[in-house]
């Protein structure tokens, strides 16, 4: 049997590329299949939990961006008293990282490996004991990093349809103004939550998330430190939105087809850990390949996200509920269980 390359990659961002990464760090041959060319951008809170730190480092990636010591909760409106609570990473350092800045740097190591990235979009696939077949190249196998509304996903019958109740969505814009402090910011209002990050370069990001229909200019209107961060500050990106962010999958792989990143499922941003849950996938993926071994995936993704999995949609649950209101309270009045849980979040 003749094959193109050993692993086709659908979609080139944090996940495929990693992927392909990590297939070539093992002596793979790698294809990614990706429609967006340059510097791929995307609505994202654009922070590195310090996990994700390491995972990059393992690949030979090291992105520039603003380093973060935390995470701080506080209550964001502009009447009452602010409640807050800190909590400084005990495994090290985050950090804020432009999408733009991620993708050159893994770009660049990936083409360095020899990575080959062709223009195009999966809207087919077949396969049979040996390959699969995808965009006109034949693989071993094919790994799709086709991100929240993946097309493979759907192709292969992975798909479980998610409840419309609840959805939410998210929306970012940045900035040109000088960090407030060097935590990530997290202000609860009763409708959104926004996450303050900078990421180097004298750029802020702000990215908000909630229910359908974010109003971003009234939301940040009504939080006073974030309208004072932003008053008289330029613009440096459009809004840009992505969403819903629920997307459920019965398993993680077919036949030859393995599902990374946001395709192989996701909860909510509102932890800030999509990229460092996607890098561990990425990594377990191509191990299960390179074992010839696909089926072992699944127990891997369901060890790696299980903390992603359980803590994330807790915390959307209570977002959600009546008892959203007291979620920076409770914090504050429990730093040592609000720690606890960023820290086990954060690894
Ligand atoms: C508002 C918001 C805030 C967030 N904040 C954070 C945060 O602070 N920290 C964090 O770690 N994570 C955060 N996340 C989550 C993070 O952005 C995602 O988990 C991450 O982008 C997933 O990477 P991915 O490679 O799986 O998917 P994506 O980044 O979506 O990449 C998918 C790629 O696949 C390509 N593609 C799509 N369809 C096809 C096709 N048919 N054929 C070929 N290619 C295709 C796309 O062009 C795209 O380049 C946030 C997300 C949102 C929306």
């Amino acid at each position: 049997m003749t094959v193109d390359a050993d692993v086709l990659v659908v979609g080139g961002g944090p996940a495929g590329l990693a992927t392909a990464i990590e297939a070539r760090l093992r002596g793979l041959t790698v294809t990614i299949v990706e429609p967006r060319g340059g510097a791929i951008d995307k609505a994202c809170g654009e922070g590195l939990m310090p996990g994700a730190l390491p995972a990059l480092a393992r690949l030979g990636v090291d992105p520039p961006g603003f380093a973060l010591r935390g995470v701080s909760y506080r209550s964001g409106t502009s009447r009452g008293a602010e409640r807050r609570v800190d909590h400084l990473f005990s495994s090290g350092e985050g950090r804020g990282v432009r999408r733009t800045a991620l993708h050159d740097a893994l770009t660049e190591r990936a083409r360095s490996l020899g990575v080959v990235v062709v223009a195009g979009k999966v809207d087919a696939l077949e396969q049979d004991a040996h390959s699969v077949t995808a965009a006109g190249i034949r693989a071993r196998y094919l790994v799709a990093a086709d991100g929240l509304h993946s097309t493979v996903r759907r192709l292969t019958g992975l798909e479980r349809p998610v409840a419309a109740r609840g959805r939410r969505y998210g929306v970012r814009r940045h900035y040109h103004a000088e960090p407030q402090s060097d935590l990530i910011e997290v202000y609860w209002t009763p409708t959104v939550e926004a996450y303050v990050t900078p990421v180097g370069g004298g750029v802020v990001g702000i990215a908000m998330l909630g229910r359908k229909g974010i109003d971003f200019d009234a939301a940040l209107a009504g939080i006073r430190p974030l309208a004072a961060l932003v008053a008289g500050a330029e613009p440096a990106t459009e809004l840009r939105g992505a969403g819903p962010f629920r997307q459920s999958t019965g398993r993680r792989s077919h036949g030859r087809v393995l599902l990374v990143g946001d395709a192989s499922g996701y909860v909510d941003a509102i932890t800030g850990e999509g990229i460092r849950v996607g890098l561990a996938q990425a990594e377990a993926a191509i191990a299960s390949i390179a074992r010839d071994d696909p089926k072992s995936y699944e127990k891997e993704w369901m060890r790696r996200t299980r903390d992603f999995r359980v803590l994330t949609a807790g915390l959307v649950a209570a977002a959600n509920s009546p008892a959203r209101g007291a979620i920076v309270p409770a914090a504050s009045a429990l730093p040592h269980v609000f720690g606890a849980v960023v820290d086990r979040l954060a690894r």
